[in-house]
C-alpha cells in the first residue's frame, strides 16, 4: 500500500503502551497490551465483531507493536510522539494501554491533528483530580490535564460511579458531560458533529465481567451494555484507547477476552465510519 492510500483509508492500528507507571495502588496493566494481543488471536473464538466484520482478516487491522518505554525516561514526551507519527501515517490509532495517564499525551497528539476534538469516556472513575497523592499525571488526573489543556471541544464520561466533592467541582468546572450509574436506565444513543476519540477503561464495566483491573468498582456495566453503547455511537472515531487491564488480577483470562472484544467492536466502529 502506497503511502498516499494509507493515508486516505485510515486504517485501524493497534499501539501498546506497556506502562503502569502512574497507577496509584498497583501495577500490572503494563501487561495489558499482550493481555489483549493474547484475547484476540485465542483459539476459542474468532476474530469477528457482532456487527459482521472479520478484525483478523490480512489488511484490515495493522499492528505497530509495543513502543519501548523500558528504560522509564520521557516517557509522555515518547507516548506523544508515536502517536504523532501514527497520525501523520494515516492510522486511525488503537492505543492498548497501560494505566489511564498514557491518555494524556496520547490525546495531545489526537488533539494537534484534530483541533476540534471531542472524547467519550467509560470509566467507574472520572479520573479528573487536579492531583493524585502529589502527582498532577497520575492514572486519576489525565482528563483534568486534557481539560485545563483545551484539547478537547466536549467530554462526556459513561459510567462513573466514585465521585467526591473535588471531582464533583471539577466536572462542573470543565464542562464535562457526566452520565453516572445512578440514573442509568439502559443503553443510549450518543452524536457527536466533531472527530471523536473513545477512551475505553476496562473498570467501567462491573468486576463481576471483568476482575482483570486494579480498582473494581461494583455497580458497573455489563459488557453487553458497553457493546450497545458503541454500537449506537454517532460520530467519526479518529482514534481510541482500551486501558488499565491488569492480568495480575484476572484469574481465567476472562478480561483478556472482554478486552479483545471490545478492540474487535471499537476497529469495527472506525471501519464503518470509514466506509460511510
Ligand atoms: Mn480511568
Ligand atoms: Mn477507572
Amino acid at each position: 500500500m502506497s503511502e498516499s492510500d494509507r493515508r486516505s483509508s485510515r486504517v485501524p492500528t493497534l499501539l501498546g503502551i506497556p506502562y503502569d507507571g502512574a497507577s496509584s495502588f498497583e501495577t500490572g496493566a503494563g501487561l495489558g497490551p499482550g493481555a489483549i494481543r493474547r484475547g484476540l488471536v485465542r483459539g476459542s473464538t474468532n476474530g469477528w465483531s457482532e456487527t459482521g466484520l472479520d478484525v483478523l482478516a490480512p489488511g484490515l487491522l495493522e499492528d505497530a507493536g509495543d513502543l519501548d518505554l523500558a528504560d522509564g525516561s520521557d516517557v509522555r514526551e515518547r507516548i506523544e510522539r508515536r502517536v504523532a507519527a501514527l497520525l501523520a501515517g494515516g492510522a486511525v490509532p488503537l492505543v492498548l494501554g497501560g494505566d489511564h495517564s498514557i491518555t494524556y499525551p496520547v490525546v495531545r497528539a489526537m488533539h494537534t491533528r484534530y483541533p476540534d476534538l471531542a472524547i467519550l469516556h467509560f470509566d467507574a472513575h472520572a479520573d479528573l483530580y487536579d492531583e493524585f497523592e502529589g502527582n498532577r499525571f497520575s492514572h486519576a488526573c489525565p482528563f483534568a490535564r486534557i481539560m485545563e489543556a483545551g484539547l478537547a471541544s466536549r467530554l462526556v464520561q459513561v459510567g462513573i460511579r466514585t465521585l467526591n466533592a473535588h471531582q464533583r467541582s471539577q466536572a462542573a468546572r470543565f464542562g464535562v458531560e457526566l452520565h453516572e450509574m445512578r440514573d442509568w436506565t439502559g443503553p443510549f444513543a450518543l452524536r457527536f458533529d466533531r472527530p471523536l476519540y473513545i477512551s475505553l477503561d476496562l473498570d467501567v464495566l462491573d468486576p463481576a465481567f471483568a476482575p482483570g483491573i486494579a480498582h473494581p468498582e461494583p455497580g458497573g456495566l455489563s459488557v453487553r451494555e458497553v457493546v450497545a453503547m458503541l454500537a449506537h455511537v454517532e460520530a467519526t472515531v479518529v482514534g481510541a484507547d482500551v486501558v488499565e487491564l491488569n492480568p495480575h488480577n484476572d484469574p481465567s483470562p476472562v478480561t483478556e477476552l472482554v478486552g479483545a472484544k471490545l478492540v474487535k467492536e471499537l476497529v469495527a466502529l472506525m471501519v464503518r465510519q470509514r466506509a460511510g
